[in-house]
């Protein structure tokens, strides 16, 4: 147990300076949502691969319906049907004067074409009206599909959609360091892309502490509680991007303790526990893992330490196991769980996925309050609140109280009152953490 106290800041450094991302691997693309992207990813083809229609219409050359209005429209004899998927005309025939190929949209232009004319500008051709559409003309034989008759002209490339109009080989489609969000994971596919490489998610496992502890669900009996720490932890930690694993509560025993953990590390990046870290006389993870430091790995064990924040004073943390697994002992005060898991687990779990911003982002907002709140000098101190972007306010919801869960629940931000901080007026200018 350091006797010194420590700032928030200096924890939180101290977590960041152990923790290293994670080594990357090769993902297929829709497990790689979320992640870094460790490679640059060129492209190899062109996008569109091919000149296509951007319109359901007809294939013509420009000099063909120059001068065609709706009085004295040209009429084109319709040589074939390209349907999106085909390959052009048939026999690779290209468009001869005073022909049109009827054309549906991402369909390849035919060899001799130059434009289309959308089918709203045309009679939409002999015998075949706008419910006839998708009827291949290619079952007809070549050249016997009638007539279209244009009402406008058309410039050339009109309704075109150039081959490499949107990357081409040899682009950078995305660059190491992206993150990998749903519009990247279309960019990856339409280049043909099935993997990439990135940092995977880190695996987290969320254990609470406490014989008091029943899970939902079941009974509640006299003295006992519901185990919501490993819930709301589970959840933040699949929010923050990590791969969550809920092993629940267990009693306050430093053997079961223990071996719970050492069964868990095979699948961990990452260890948090809830409760037993204060002075009490059941302080069972304090208990269990204050002994665990080899003396002979430099940084293995854990410290418990006290933090100049409120909630949340007591806290640990180091690494454990052959792995030197990070684990992070939070207290077991709901909200304090949760704030100190905020504060300090999340910015973990982002560091090991080698996200460069691992923190909340906060904002500056006018406290709007009925009267001062006080805070505890020394210590920094994070109440819940509800934040309101358009009025630049942030009010506080609920009290200091770190078991007041319904009001954590009703809240989108942290209120930071800082150490130096006795008293804040309504009216004072506030740091503000968006907790959404
Ligand atoms: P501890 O730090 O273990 O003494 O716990 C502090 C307070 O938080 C006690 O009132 C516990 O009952 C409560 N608490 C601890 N763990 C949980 C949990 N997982 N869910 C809900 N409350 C808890
Ligand atoms: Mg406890």
């Amino acid at each position: 147990m350091s006797s010194t106290i420590w700032s928030v800041d200096e924890h939180l450094d101290d977590i960041l300076g152990a923790v290293r991302p994670l080594e990357p691997i090769e993902l297929q693309l829709h497990d790689a949502q979320g992640c870094v992207l460790v490679e640059d990813v060129m492209v190899e083809i062109a996008l569109p691969p091919f000149d296509n229609s951007s319109m359901d219409g007809y294939a013509v050359r420009v000099a063909d319906v120059e001068g065609a209005d709706e009085e004295f429209p040209v009429v084109l004899t319709v040589v074939g049907d390209i349907a999106a998927g085909s390959d052009g005309l048939a026999g690779d025939r290209s468009l001869g004067p005073g022909e049109a190929a009827r054309i549906m949209t991402g369909a390849p232009l035919p060899a001799g074409a130059e434009a289309v004319v959308p089918v709203e500008w045309t009679d939409g051709g002999t015998g075949g009206g706008p419910a006839d559409t998708m009827r291949s003309l290619r079952e007809a034989p070549e050249g016997a599909g009638g007539e279209v008759r244009v009402h406008r002209p058309v410039e050339a490339r009109a309704h075109v959609r150039a081959r490499g109009s949107d990357v081409k080989p040899g682009d950078l489609a995305l660059s190491a360091g992206s993150v990998i969000g749903p519009p990247q994971i279309g960019l990856l596919a339409a280049i043909g892309r099935s993997t990439v490489k990135v940092r995977p998610r880190p695996r987290v496992v969320v254990i609470s502490t406490g014989s008091e502890l029943v899970q939902p669900g079941e009974e509640l009996t006299g003295g006992r509680i519901y185990d919501s720490n490993s819930f709301a932890l589970t959840a933040a930690a699949k929010d923050a991007g990590a791969i969550a694993y809920r092993v629940g509560a267990v009693t306050d025993d430093a053997d079961t303790l223990r071996a719970t953990i050492e069964d868990q590390l095979i699948r961990a990046d990452i260890v948090v526990t809830t409760g037993g870290v204060s002075v009490g006389a059941y302080d069972v993870v304090k208990e269990a893992l204050s002994s665990v430091g080899d003396e002979d790995e430099p940084g293995s064990g854990i410290d418990f330490r006290k933090l100049a924040m409120q909630p949340g004073k007591p806290q640990g943390f180091g690494s454990i196991g052959p792995d030197h697994t990070p684990l992070l002992a939070l207290p077991g005060n709901p909200v304090s769980s949760y704030i100190s898991f905020e504060l300090f687990v999340r910015p973990a779990i982002r560091a090991l996925m080698g996200l460069k911003e691992v923190n909340r982002p906060t904002v500056r907002a006018t406290l709007e309050a009925d009267k001062a709140l006080s805070s505890p000098s020394g210590r920094r101190q994070f109440l819940r609140g509800t934040y309101d972007a358009e009025a630049g306010t942030v009010t506080p919801v609920g009290g200091s109280g770190s078991h007041l869960i319904a009001a954590l629940a009703h809240s989108d931000a942290l209120i930071v009152l800082p150490e130096d901080v006795t008293s804040a007026e309504p009216g004072t200018d506030t740091e503000v953490i968006l907790l959404r």
